[in-house]
């Protein structure tokens, strides 16, 4: 099968991959050229695209480069597209087609990525080169490692480059292609040492050496051994290069020429001769070794990549549902929507007023002990003189009574009653009961006043007074008082009976019949008129403000939301956007 129709699927799917913004999620596959400064990255790189790159001594790769190829067929002409984004926020792009341009944006870019001068930045520079001479390949440089700053440079800019390498080159789904050049100690190369310090067993790692002109007589033999895996065995192995030095570039001789160069210097060497036919030799064996190892090494992703974006689906999916659907941007929609929750909210108060909401410290919960303290007081105090008769040391109420019978006894012989005697007395209980209520109403009006307004809670006041003035009435219909009576006396009552004898030895009895009367309404009665204004005829209101509220209502001032619930949302749905789109680039390899 042609090599073309084979690879370029899968470095297509990888850029699709990046282009859809999938690298801030995952990583992917990526070839990275690391090396000392002047080990010859540059020099590769031009070899291998064919395109002129920033070059020189001291530091000139200042940002990460990412070099896209793209091999096109077809007459068509060349042509670049480079981006980058400052601050990650406002992207910059710029096309053209004239290749000796390269070196001159590039260098702008990097001035406005990482200043003008020697300093190094972690922003990406993308390079996007389409063209007939050009192999299929995605490659980043990266600044070259410096041992000692020169002037202008921090002191700590040897650890932030190798910093910088470091983020790049330790992720599993990365190529580390490591440049060093011939005529060192390659074993004692900074680059080598880094690389194998993160991939032990060399699995990840291929090694270019570079200037195999330069190196010293007597030493061909030992750096054959380390080209064929001898010395420092890596798994994707070594391959040579030999690029154009100084002098070739000053003369200007094109790369076309240069390669022939090369492949002349391979097959006139007594040493290295025999790499040619190892396929360990040549720019043009590089490529191809790249380009295999990029698309073996993409394929072996592709499994992890699948099941990394269905997962992180799942999780932003699960994490969206969380966050609640936002407001829809249409004024139609954002209407229904706000109507949607209006009900929601209206519902929700219909259901806690009604006690229907189970929630933990439900109103239900606490209003109720504090109708049972009501409760409790009341009949405390209505049958005070039950206790007192039992024991008198206590005996207020029965003093009053007695002071009462002496206060209002008209003209009657004794052993003859007075109505309005007998009423005082219920009178003076009745106001008496008034203070406890009002002591539960506050502690009531505590525990409601985020639910209550304060003009319901003085109409509930009010009602709860109104209802202690009829008390004060003193009436009952005369069958249930005559149960009453009947209920609590060893004797027997009988309607016709009562109006005719008055017997005042009976008295206790028939206030005690009328207190068990009184009890019965108003320890009900209380609680019911709280429940009422308070909670019922609130919540009513509420629900009909918050009706209110969609007349003539700015929908999308009201629906506005500045929340981190709004700002998660949003980076979750470009999340969601990302992935999807992602899954579904994927989904033709799988
Ligand atoms: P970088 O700093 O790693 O990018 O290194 P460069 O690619 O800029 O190379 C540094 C110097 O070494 C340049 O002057 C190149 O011309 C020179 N150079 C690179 N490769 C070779 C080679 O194979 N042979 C010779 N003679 N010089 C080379
Ligand atoms: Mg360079």
């Amino acid at each position: 099968m042609n090599l073309q129709t084979y690879i370029r699927p899968y470095i297509d799917l990888i850029d699709t991959l990046r282009s859809v913004g999938i690298q801030k999620d995952l990583a992917l596959p990526t070839i990275v050229v690391i090396g000392d400064q002047s080990s010859g990255k540059s020099s590769v790189l031009e070899a291998l695209s064919g395109i002129a790159l920033p070059r020189g001594s001291g530091i000139v790769t200042r940002c990460p480069l990412e070099l896209r190829l793209r091999n096109v067929t077809g007459g068509v002409s060349w042509k670049a597209v480079l981006s980058y984004r400052k601050k990650k926020i406002e992207k910059t792009i710029i096309e053209f087609g004239d290749p000796s341009l390269v070196e001159k944006h590039v260098e702008e870019a990097q001035n406005e990525l990482a200043g003008k001068g020697v300093k190094i930045c972690d922003d990406l520079i993308t390079l996007e080169v389409r063209s007939a001479d050009v192999c299929d390949l995605t490659l980043i440089d990266l600044p070259g490692i410096a041992r000692v700053p020169v002037q202008g440079q921090p002191q700590d800019i040897g650890n932030q480059i190798k910093r910088l390498i470091m983020k790049f080159i330790e992720k599993q789904e990365t190529i580390n292609m490591v440049v060093v050049p011939c005529n060192i100690d390659i074993a004692t190369t900074e680059a080598l040492k880094m690389a194998q310090e993160i991939d032990p067993e060399g699995i990840r790692t291929l090694a270019i050496l570079t200037k195999p002109d330069l190196i010293d007589r007597g030493t061909e033999k030992n750096i054959l051994a380390v080209v064929q895996n001898k010395v420092i065995p890596l798994r994707k192995g070594y391959v040579m290069v030999k690029c154009r030095g100084q002098q070739q570039i000053d003369e200007k001789i094109p790369l076309v020429e240069a390669t022939q160069i090369e492949r002349d210097f391979f097959q006139n060497h007594d040493f290295f001769r025999p790499l040619l036919d190892e396929n360990k030799a040549t720019v043009k064996c590089l490529a191809i070794k790249l380009t295999q190892d990029l698309v073996s090494h993409i394929k072996k992703s592709l499994p992890k990549l699948d099941e990394q974006i269905k997962k992180q689906l799942w999780d932003v999916r699960n994490e969206l549902k969380e966050c609640e659907a936002g407001p829809p941007q249409d004024l139609k929609g954002a209407k229904q929507f706000l109507i949607k929750i209006l009900t929601k909210f209206n519902d929700k108060i219909k259901s806690l007023s009604l006690g229907e909401l189970i929630i933990e410290e439900n109103l239900f919960v606490q209003l109720r002990t504090e109708f049972k303290k009501w409760n409790d007081a009341f009949i405390r105090i209505l049958f005070s003189f039950l206790y007192e008769k039992k024991n008198p040391s206590c005996s207020q109420q029965v003093d009053s009574s007695k002071e009462l019978s002496q206060n209002y006894r008209g003209r009657e012989l004794l052993g003859f009653s007075n109505y309005r005697v007998f009423e005082m007395i219920l009178q003076d209980r009745m106001a008496k009961l008034k203070e406890p209520a009002i002591k539960s109403l506050n502690s009531i009006k505590g525990t409601l006043t985020s639910c209550s307004s304060s003009s319901q809670q003085a109409k509930t006041e009010q009602r709860i007074m109104d209802q202690f003035e009829m008390e004060s009435m003193i009436y009952t219909q005369d069958p249930i008082y005559l149960k009453f009576l009947n209920e609590i006396s060893s004797e027997k009552f009988s309607e016709a009976q009562l109006p005719v004898f008055d017997i005042k030895s009976k008295y206790s009895e028939m206030l005690q019949a009328y207190y068990e009367i009184v009890v019965q309404r108003m320890a009900d009665q209380l609680p019911m008129l709280i429940s009422f204004y308070m909670l019922k005829e609130t919540a009513q209101l509420l629900c009909t403000d918050m009706l209110s509220i969609l007349e003539g209502a700015n929908v999308s001032e009201l629906l506005f939301e500045d929340s981190d619930v709004s700002k998660r949302r949003k980076y979750l749905q470009s999340r969601l956007g990302r992935l999807t789109a992602a899954q579904e680039a994927l989904s033709d390899f799988i």
